[in-house]
């Protein structure tokens, strides 16, 4: 198959080597027409110059005689080697200089055909016509003779067929010559094309290949010349385009990775507002495909696209946007120019967060709200006695005094708690893991509310094992959770009521558990899944009256959750409350678990 530099090299071959031929061919032939005429005129000076001047004398001395024309022919005759007259295409003639009429001469048709030429004219002057015209189709020279009355004019005419015919076979042979040139010149085209188009070829499958992301093969570097240099320097681009490609991909793997595990949602637009990039997070986060729906419909209410377009690239929007439940923060920024660029949003959920500062503010509420209501009971209590003064009795000074003092107490109990929390809170409450048994624990804090169940006419009974197992723990703040669950169920059972401790391992054998049944007034269905959380109670009066802050079970989960057990409400049929306390013996290795 040719290819066009194929073909390009031939021709450039044939125009060559035509022209160079051609150049040639010109050059010879004018030289040789040039060296004939020069030959010409050298053997006629060679006779009738005056390196001969005894010939011409002595022709000058026959010219007087009567017959003088043909003494001068014979003595022409004599000569006509010299002259190189051949009675063909070379000939000479005597003439008469007056009339110009022939009177001797080689040529068989006696100067018939004679025409009068430039050098006959200037020897009929007197003078030696030997004006070469290389474009003529002959050459002469004409010498005047003059002896004396008589004056004839020798003229030597030669038909340049001599030379013609010589250039003709000159021509033929620069035509063989060159057609020899160009088939040469053709078998070199190719021999060319071999050596240099071959490896360019190559060159160039190689580049395609590359083209297609196929970078396996190397190219055989088969020369030190040019060619071979290029191949080598291809050869070292091709291998850092791979590893650069390589970079790239793996750069692109990575965000790749990245957008499709990070819990932003990353959506993409180009300038044109068409998507080109979403990550399964965006879905999630907006609670739909963003590939089936516009920019327009997502985000232009927060802030319309050309204007995120138009923004410096450092620049960006911020917005929020509400998708169900969910609370979602939006960024859009462009990225790149306005006419090659497009905008980039970025999603991030909130919602954990705006929680949790709900709940803190609930918290501080709660906490300004619980130590208001002593504060305001014990300054009313002291402004009464001071205003009432003498009015009013020991007994209900006395009275009043008490209030203020358990009010008192309701508060350094809430400051207590709140502390306690606080440090559970920060991870500055170190637990003391120690190893002890179960079923001890549960019997000291038995032995502790015993006499307060008593009071309240509670029967208070135990069903376990005296063989519980020994567990790793902090034991005083087990027992304080413990106490906890059994004082709320003595607390909120109606006297006369009946608690039932429980305890025992799980069939995995790897924790332990109690659990305390009482009968008492139970929690509301709506109220049981909120009991854990702080300041959260399902009847404050009864709370408060029986010296409840709200943070005893807040301050027990805490607790257990950093033994890594659970404390929950066991769901059961019939009155009263079943709380559930679980947890494993053996706390795992560095303690216990990372309190966030
Ligand atoms: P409090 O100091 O008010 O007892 P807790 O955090 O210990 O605070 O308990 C939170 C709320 O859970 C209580 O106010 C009460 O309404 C409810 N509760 C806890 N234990 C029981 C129980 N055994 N029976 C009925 N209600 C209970």
């Amino acid at each position: 198959m040719f290819r066009s530099l194929h073909i390009k090299l031939v021709m450039i071959m044939l125009l060559l080597v035509t022209s160079l031929m051609a150049v040639v061919g010109a050059f010879l032939m004018t030289s040789v027409t040039s060296f004939y005429i020069d030959d010409f005129y050298a053997q006629m000076s060679e006779t009738f110059g005056e390196s001969n001047a005894s010939f011409v004398h002595a022709l000058r001395s026959e010219a007087t005689q009567t017959d003088g024309a043909q003494r001068i022919q014979t003595m022409i005759e004599t000569y006509s080697g010299t002259l190189g007259i051949d009675g063909r295409n070379r000939n000479y003639y005597i003439l008469d200089a007056r009339t110009g009429d022939f009177l001797a001469g080689s040529d068989e048709d006696g100067g018939e055909n004679l025409e009068l030429t430039e050098n006959i004219l200037t020897a009929r002057n007197g003078n030696v016509g030997d004006q070469s015209d290389i474009a003529a189709n002959y050459m002469d020279v004409a010498i005047p003779i003059s002896g004396g009355d008589n004056s004839f004019i020798i003229y030597i005419r030669d038909n340049r067929s001599t030379v013609s015919s010589l250039n003709s076979e000159l021509l033929l042979i620069i035509l063989q010559a060159l057609l020899v040139g160009l088939l040469v010149s053709v078998m070199l085209s190719f021999l060319l094309a071999k050596t240099m188009i071959d490896p360019i070829e190559k060159l160039t499958e190689g580049a395609e290949r590359i083209a297609k992301g196929d970078f396996n093969e190397t190219l055989n570097v088969e020369s030190t010349d040019e060619i071979g240099i290029l191949t080598t320097t291809f050869n070292d681009m091709a291998s850092v385009l791979h590893r650069t490609l390589e970079a790239v991909e793996n750069e692109r793997n990575k965000l790749d990775t990245l957008f499709l595990h990070m819990t932003d949602g990353v959506v993409a637009y180009d300038g044109s507002g068409t998507l080109i990039h979403c990550n399964p997070a965006a879905a999630v986060l907006l609670n739909r495909n963003p590939e089936d729906c516009q920019y327009s419909e997502l985000f232009e209410a927060l802030c319309p696209f050309n204007h995120v377009v138009s923004l410096q690239r450092s620049d960006f929007i911020e917005s929020e946007l509400t998708v169900g439940e969910r609370s979602v923060e939006v960024y859009l920024a462009p990225f790149s120019d306005e006419q090659r660029g497009g905008v980039l949003v970025v999603l991030h959920d909130v919602t954990e967060h705006r929680k949790t500062e709900d709940r803190r503010k609930e918290f501080v509420a709660n906490v300004s709200h619980e130590l208001r209501t002593p504060l305001t009971n014990v300054r009313s209590y002291a402004e009464t006695i001071r205003e009432a003064g003498d009015e009013l009795s020991r007994e209900m000074e006395n009275d009043f005094l008490d209030v203020v003092i358990s009010e008192t107490d309701r508060m350094t109990n809430i400051v207590r708690d709140l502390l306690t929390l606080s440090r559970l809170d920060s991870g500055r409450s170190e637990m003391n893991m120690a190893r002890f048994p179960f079923g001890a624990a549960i019997d000291a804090v038995l032995r502790s509310i015993e006499l307060e169940a008593r009071r309240h006419g509670h029967e208070l009974t135990r069903d376990y094992s005296d063989s519980l197992p020994v567990i790793t723990g902090d034991r005083g703040r087990l027992e304080q959770v413990m106490l906890n669950v059994l004082g709320n169920a003595v607390k909120y059972t109606p006297d006369g009521g009946h608690i039932h401790v429980t305890a025992g391992e799980t069939d995995a054998g790897d924790k332990v558990w109690m659990e305390v049944c009482d009968d008492g007034i139970g929690i509301p269905e709506a109220d049981r899944s909120r009991i854990f959380e702080r300041f959260y109670r399902v009847d404050k009066a009864r709370s408060r009256e029986s010296g409840g802050t709200g943070l005893g079970l807040s301050i027990a989960t805490e607790i257990v959750q950093r033994h890594n057990g659970t404390l929950s409400l066991v769901d059961r049929e019939g009155p009263g409350t079943t709380v559930r306390l679980e947890l494993p013996m053996i706390q795992p290795l560095g303690g216990e678990a990372s309190h966030e």
